[in-house]
């Protein structure tokens, strides 16, 4: 298999590590768990060092097995570069730490992973002006914006209640104004969307989720998709100016980010989730399809108050999410009629089990406002239209009929 013929998305994950010669023809990237990398001649240490000469040097910067991965997720995102980190969360808070300084301000989606919603809080706290806007919305963001703001961060689809920003429209104004647009593509994943196509410059992946996908291993990704003029940006330091100019960025993000921090991604775990990422579109076909049937079934039913999926034509943003992205995403959430106990209703179901992941091979359930959106309080989860019985469902690849009867037949008191 060459380069030279442009391949499907599967065909290019699963040959993508044989583009490159494997010790002893492996089919997977051996996992290499050595810290240290040796060479004969110190002299090619010193321009591996020097950034002269590709090479590893020590584990906490880079390994063959985690660099396997990221040339994997780069073909994924269709970038240029990608940085693997200990976990997603990593992955986002290395880019804040890397590219912001006090003074600057940033511009973020309101509907946001809970975590994230902390970490802005902290950056804030740091020097930082960060605003929370409506982001289904560009004008919103158009009207957040300031000389000095120097970020517009989104998520696609916004979990838990599925929000989806307005994501072409955000990245024109972006591009007009030569602010680096940074999406999370989490809950769409590379298969259902490449935030490049709408001018993303950086692209947060949680690989915990759908593209390690079983549930098995932590770590997150950030890509340079090669759209973002880095000459745009103040705050890169002289230093990593001797890169070429599109290797700016992630040149800072690497030595700033990963290498100061030191929230590295473990070869075991990049070699699960590099094999799990091999059936990413398989699943993602199945999780997908189940999510519309189990959101069809919950909307049709009168003891259910509201279903929130994107795949629903009653849903705001089903249009864009239409336009945009192959199929409408594995994560819905739901509310159910008053008088029924949601807590009541979860330990009725026989198949999904309560548990806080998303993206795994299994469905998973929670209670969002008493769990993972417990710490904010009630003032900001209802800024963020959490209902305090909203029950979010993370969709499995289970046959679609004993999904759809398990979520049905709880119904029954
Ligand atoms: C889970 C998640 C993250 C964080 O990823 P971890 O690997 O759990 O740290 C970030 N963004 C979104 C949208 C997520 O769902």
């Amino acid at each position: 298999m060459t380069d030279k013929k442009t391949y499907g998305f599967t065909t290019t994950i699963l040959h993508g590590d044989r583009q490159k010669p494997i010790e002893h023809g492996s089919l997977h990237k051996p996992v290499h768990t050595s810290v240290a990398f040796g060479y004969t001649d110190a002299r090619q240490l010193v321009s591996v060092f020097q950034g002269r000469e590709p090479g590893f040097r020590y584990g906490r910067q880079g390994n063959p097995t985690v660099s396997a991965l990221e040339e994997k997720v780069t073909k994924m995102e269709g970038g240029i570069a990608t940085l693997c980190f200990a976990t997603g969360m990593a992955a986002i808070g290395a880019v804040f730490q890397a590219l912001l300084r006090a003074g600057d301000h940033v511009v973020s989606s309101s509907f946001l992973f809970g975590n994230t919603n902390s970490l802005w809080q902290t950056v804030a706290g740091q020097g930082v002006g960060v605003d929370f806007v409506d982001a289904t919305d560009v004008a919103n963001v158009a009207a957040a914006l300031k000389d000095n703001t120097r970020i517009v961060f989104v998520e696609t689809i916004a979990n838990p209640r599925t929000q989806i920003a307005d994501l072409a429209r955000i990245g024109a104004l972006c591009a007009e104004r030569g602010i680096l647009y940074i999406v999370d593509n989490t809950m769409t994943t590379p298969y259902l969307f490449q935030p490049k196509a709408v001018g993303a410059g950086l692209v947060v992946n949680s690989l915990t989720k759908s593209i390690g996908g079983h549930g098995s291993a932590l770590g997150g990704a950030l890509t340079d998709t090669g759209v973002y003029d880095w000459g745009r940006f103040p705050n890169i330091l002289e230093s990593y100016k001797k890169a070429p100019q599109p290797m700016w960025g992630i040149t800072q993000v690497r030595a700033k980010g990963l290498r100061d921090f030191g929230a590295s991604l473990g070869p075991e775990a990049a070699h699960h989730i590099a094999v799990g990422a091999e059936t990413l579109a398989l699943r993602m076909e199945r999780t997908c399809a189940n999510a519309k049937a189990l959101a069809e079934m919950l909307v049709a039913d009168p003891r259910v108050a509201a279903v929130h999926y994107p795949g629903l034509p009653s849903h705001p943003q089903h249009g864009i999410a239409s336009e945009l992205f192959k199929a409408y995403g594995s994560l819905l959430s739901f509310e159910l009629r008053d008088g029924i106990d949601c807590f009541d209703y979860l330990n009725r179901l026989k198949i999904a089990v309560p548990a806080s992941n998303l993206g795994d091979t299994r469905t998973l359930v929670i209670p969002v406002a008493h769990t993972i959106f417990y710490e904010m309080g009630a003032e900001r989860r209802a800024s963020m239209g959490i209902a305090e019985s909203l029950i979010r469902v993370s969709v499995g690849i289970e046959d679609t009929a004993d999904l759809v009867e398990d979520f049905r037949a709880a119904l029954d008191v």
